[in-house]
């Protein structure tokens, strides 16, 4: 992932920070947190310190943030990056008018089947350094764009190259040779397809939806994967009113991604599902994320803005007490961006969160969608990602959007070359 000369600081002490993004409560307790005037050691690949500047510590090596803000990477947990092709002209077309609709995908998966080995993963690593510039230290990356056992297999071998967090979703829409016949591209998919992808992947999707797949064939599909030891993750609710979020909290999916359009029982469902985040707020660094095991609601704002379809109403998930995360759901057909600072912006001017909601549920709420316990937060023991912003406060991310923010950002301790970054 890291372009060659990044460097490790044995200690390495960031002080002068205006505002730390901590995700740490005064008692350890979750939710948005911030330190003013403050400073933070990274020891190897951790965060050993974190306090007021006054009071920091001495290190190898010293950075002066100048009274920038310092946020902890941001946690992508939706993005479909292993494709070829794109479709700017359906874009185009989409707002002059044209509705959109799920089938759209069969286009890139044409391209995909059609791409050699070396195109697809160029284009994978761009994207993921697209991301990493941007300030996104740990992301999420789905197969489905192959729709075939061999063409699924190597998207999820080419994203396992990126990221642990490798998602199979063979079930992203029924191949067009399998028109008519959804079933036998179910059974295929919960089969030998499954048996190909499931060793490079930690979970498994499915698009529930009117077009893609019912409930019960998405059933078979998560419960397909669980029996492969994989954790079960949603497109939910994204086109209309549906079963995909039901499916999901009844599964017990780490996520149900999208919700853009949801019942009063679907909001009980997810709030219920994570009735609060536990002690410790699972960021215990243990791999599984502490213990978390409820289903967060993923909002893709991204989606929406290239869709023209209506936001998710993040208010009243969080009203209710759900556990929201932001996501990019970087693909290219409904949402080509891979910025999680323009979902933090759309989410704040459309989806009335405030800049501390947004931001919280781009980082730790990212983290928890993942079941991840060490990244999200910026305490001792947290993974050394950070993202330092040319700006005094995270707020700046939604009050100057489009304006490239990210001055400095550091993965496992490693602060990503100049060069790399800008
Ligand atoms: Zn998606």
């Amino acid at each position: 992932m890291l372009g060659k000369g990044a460097t490790v600081a044995k200690s390495l002490l960031v002080t002068r920070i205006g505002e730390l993004v901590t995700n740490v409560g005064p008692d350890g307790c979750p939710g948005f947190a911030a330190l003013p005037e403050s400073a933070l050691v990274i020891e190897d690949d951790r965060v050993a310190w974190t306090g007021p500047a006054s009071r920091a510590p001495a290190a190898d090596t010293v950075v002066d943030a100048g009274g920038r803000a310092v946020l902890p990477g941001f946690v992508d947990s939706h993005a479909h990056l292993v494709f070829a092709g794109e479709r700017g002209g359906e874009f185009a077309a989409r707002m002059a008018g044209s509705p959109y609709s799920a089938g759209g995908i069969r286009s890139t998966v044409a391209a995909t089947r059609g791409a050699s080995d070396t195109v697809l993963r160029g284009q994978l690593r761009r994207l993921a350094a697209e991301m990493l510039r941007q300030g996104t230290t740990t992301f999420e990356c789905k197969s489905g764009y192959g729709l075939t056992v061999a063409d699924e297999a190597r998207s999820v071998a080419l994203a396992a190259e990126v990221t642990p967090e490798v998602t199979y979703l063979g079930a992203h829409v029924v191949p067009s040779e399998f028109s008519g016949s959804a079933d036998a591209y179910v059974s295929l998919a919960c089969g030998p397809m499954l048996d190909a992808c499931a060793p490079h992947s930690r979970w498994v999707d499915v698009f529930c939806e009117r077009g893609a797949f019912s409930a019960d064939q998405a059933r078979a599909v998560l419960r397909a994967g669980v029996a492969r030891g994989l954790t079960p993750r949603v497109h939910a609710n994204q086109l209309g009113p549906g079963p995909g979020v039901s499916v999901a909290v009844e599964m017990g999916a780490a996520s149900a991604d999208h919700c853009t359009f949801l019942s009063d029982a679907d909001v009980d469902a997810l709030a219920s599902s994570s009735p609060a985040v536990p002690p410790g707020g699972g960021r215990e660094a243990s791999p599984g994320g502490g213990g978390y095991r409820g289903t967060v609601a993923t909002l893709l704002p991204g989606a929406e803005f290239g869709t023209r379809q209506p936001y998710p109403d993040a208010r009243r998930l969080l009203d209710a007490g759900a556990v929201v995360a932001l996501a990019t759901d970087c693909n290219p057909g409904s949402s080509y961006t891979s910025s999680m600072a323009f979902c933090i912006a759309l989410a704040v001017r459309d989806m009335r969160m405030t800049t501390a909601e947004a931001v919280w549920s781009a980082t730790a709420g990212g983290a928890l969608a993942l079941r991840r316990g060490d990244v999200g937060w910026l305490g001792p023991g947290a993974r050394a990602d950070l993202v330092m912003l040319d700006a005094p406060s995270h707020a700046y991310l939604a009050y100057r959007p489009g304006v490239p923010l990210i001055r400095a950002v550091w993965q496992s301790g490693r602060r990503i070359p100049r060069s790399y970054v800008e």
